[in-house]
């Protein structure tokens, strides 16, 4: 594969670099996207009962037993080569963050330290009534789990739809993009709002946008690169032809 002398350049002298990732960015892991039907990963997802407010209140055992089903699933699975490489990326140049829209935790897996998770996180846990961060109790026997402090059910630390993102996380996720010299969409489709925005705020404020996604999507005429293919596959060989040492060498 080769890369443009211009991207290459932006990418080596950087001085602030954004890594924004979507779901694609963990289908080599084997979690699939929402929107790919024919999987057996989300087999059984009903938005409404599984990501709305309503649907927990109504049957949150349900609930509870289908995220804590997924999060075993999350957990016997690994992070692929676009985490790894993303890692690597925060560990050799100066200020790189990870803002990402995925919950599985696969970033910190793969050895990033800051990383902004517009999405919440499918390990963590919080009270439906007044946000207090939780903890499962490891056996609660027949009991629906409940906050120490305000006695509310708990529920996953996730968005759902219909609520606001976490306001410190976006709001930080805002001022480094908007601060970026270079901006990485990966595995985006552009159509989950307002995580979406922050590629075209940074491009707005003057970055150097690049996308690295299999599909066309709304980005693709406001990139400066648009690198077609999956991520997995694609950001080696860039790391490869930016530092000019083979990835697997430098992790
Ligand atoms: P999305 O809107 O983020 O779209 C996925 C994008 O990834 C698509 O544009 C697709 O072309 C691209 N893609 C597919 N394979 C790729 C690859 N190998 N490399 C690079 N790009 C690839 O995803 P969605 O499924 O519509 O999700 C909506 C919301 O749900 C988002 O917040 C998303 O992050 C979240 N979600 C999270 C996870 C997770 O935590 N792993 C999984 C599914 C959905």
């Amino acid at each position: 594969m080769k890369f443009d002398y211009l991207l290459l350049e932006r990418l080596r002298y950087a001085e602030n670099i954004v890594f924004f990732t979507g779901a694609g960015a963990s289908t080599e892991s084997g979690i699939p996207t929402f929107r790919n039907a024919d999987n057996a990963f989300w087999v059984d997802f009903d938005l409404e009962t599984y990501a709305t407010i309503a649907g927990f209140n109504a049957e949150p055992e349900k609930v509870l037993n289908w995220y804590a089903l997924r999060r075993q699933q999350i957990q016997s699975l690994h992070p692929n080569p676009t985490h790894h490489v993303i890692a690597a990326w925060q560990a050799k140049a100066p200020n790189v963050t990870v803002i990402t829209q995925n919950i599985d935790g696969f970033h910190q897996r793969a050895g990033s330290k800051q990383v902004i998770e517009l999405h919440g996180n499918i390990n963590d846990h919080k009270c439906v009534k007044n946000n207090h961060k939780a903890d499962l109790p490891i056996d609660a026997g027949q009991e629906l789990p409940r906050c120490c402090l305000c006695d509310s059910l708990i529920r996953p630390d996730v968005i759902w739809f219909n609520e606001a993102l976490p306001e410190e996380a976006f709001g930080q996720a805002e001022v480094t993009s908007f601060d970026c010299d270079v901006f990485v969409s990966i595995g985006c489709s552009m159509e989950v709002y307002p995580a979406a925005s922050l590629p075209i705020s940074a491009a707005r404020c003057g970055a150097y946008l690049v996308q690295i996604n299999p599909m066309s999507t709304d980005l693709d005429n406001l990139s400066d690169y648009n690198l077609v293919g999956k991520s997995g596959e694609i950001l080696p060989k860039l790391w490869e032809a930016v530092w000019g040492e083979s990835f697997r060498s430098a992790t």
